[in-house]
């Protein structure tokens, strides 16, 4: 057991190598090692430390004047894991990932629906709440989004318009990051960066830091980085608003293969049909008494939406 008269909690905000730099609940940073113990009972992944685990550490004495340092004594039990298997063998990637933010663009580049939907299936495959932000509205009218907001609010996904140019929606994208860990994922350009410097401006010089130290090599890193947010006007460190996960694979969006056969399992309102059909191993493309196109030919499927899964089903 943890000796919590000595121990602090905090958050790991990266790993590198056998360190792990947490955040403390007061908002100092200690590089950390793992107790070996930890280690020999990690014959699973429990024991192994990740970006957003919490943690209980015990601070070594400070030695003149340098980074501070200390000992990790307990992890939390975990939710919201992000792992992948890498040469037969799981990685943890991030953990307590709260909620996947996609980030589509209403124009420049053009809003692709059927995008969003593969980042939902993707999102539903790895068991995280998704919210759809729909950035750059100052260059539509936002009431062409409507019929794409029904169509996922019938759903149960939120989808939030908003402009990072102009300011707009921010302050119900904050109300939706408060108190989570976030992850952002999305096409490039279509301002993910942009948006994250608005809802946090002091995240600027951050977000570019690790683009160009990814550039010099580090592209090849596949674990996560946590970012403290804050927006509200507080002097103190301590008062982080919620954390942004970032991950080279999340924005990239390689991070999960979800296979073809899996796919309608994924999509909410498919689910109801697919054990309905005569075939058990059909596809609900081309098979006659699909219980799946006879929902989309009654309406009530999406056509848009049975379109992406059929596009996902021919590979395209
Ligand atoms: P990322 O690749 O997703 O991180 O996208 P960036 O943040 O780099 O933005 C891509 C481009 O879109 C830049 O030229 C931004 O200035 C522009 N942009 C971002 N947000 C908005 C917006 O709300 N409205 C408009 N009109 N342009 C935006
Ligand atoms: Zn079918």
């Amino acid at each position: 057991e943890v000796d919590r008269t000595v121990c602090r909690q905090g958050v790991v905000l990266r790993t590198q190598g056998l360190i792990s730099v947490v955040l403390d609940d007061a908002g100092a940073e200690f590089a950390c090692a793992t107790r070996q113990l930890l280690k020999q009972l990690a014959t699973d992944l429990r024991h192994v430390v990740a970006a957003g685990d919490r943690v209980w550490f015990r601070p070594s004495e400070v030695s003149g004047g340098g980074a501070q340092e200390g000992m990790i004594e307990r992890i939390e039990p975990r939710h919201g894991v992000l792992s992948r298997t890498s040469r037969g063998r799981q990685q943890l990637i991030a953990s307590n990932v709260d909620q996947i933010v996609i980030v589509a663009s209403a124009a420049e580049p053009r809003l692709k629906p059927n995008l969003i939907d593969r980042y939902l299936i993707t999102a539903e495959k790895a068991g995280l709440r998704p919210i759809v932000c729909v950035n750059k509205i100052d260059l539509i009218d936002p009431t062409d989004l409507v019929p794409l907001v029904g169509v996922y609010a019938q759903l149960g996904y939120r989808v939030l318009p908003v402009s990072a140019e102009r300011g707009r929606g921010l302050e119900q994208l904050r109300a939706v990051l408060a108190g989570k860990q976030t992850a952002f994922t999305g096409q490039s350009g279509v301002g993910k960066s942009s948006l994250l410097n608005a809802v946090d401006p002091g995240l600027r010089l951050r977000v570019q830091t690790v683009s160009a130290e990814s550039e010099k090599g580090r592209h090849t890193t596949t674990t996560a980085e946590l970012y403290p947010m804050r927006w509200h006007a507080d002097d103190s460190d301590a008062s982080v608003d919620g954390f942004l996960v970032d991950t080279p694979g999340i924005r990239s969006f390689e991070l999960w293969d979800v296979i073809p056969q899996e796919v309608a399992g994924y999509m909410p309102e498919l689910r109801p049909y697919v054990s309905a059909c005569r075939f058990p191993d059909c596809t609900h493309t081309h098979e006659t008494f699909c219980a799946v196109k006879d929902a989309v030919a009654d309406g009530w499927i999406d056509t848009r939406r049975y379109e992406s899964y059929t596009q996902i089903q021919s590979g395209e």
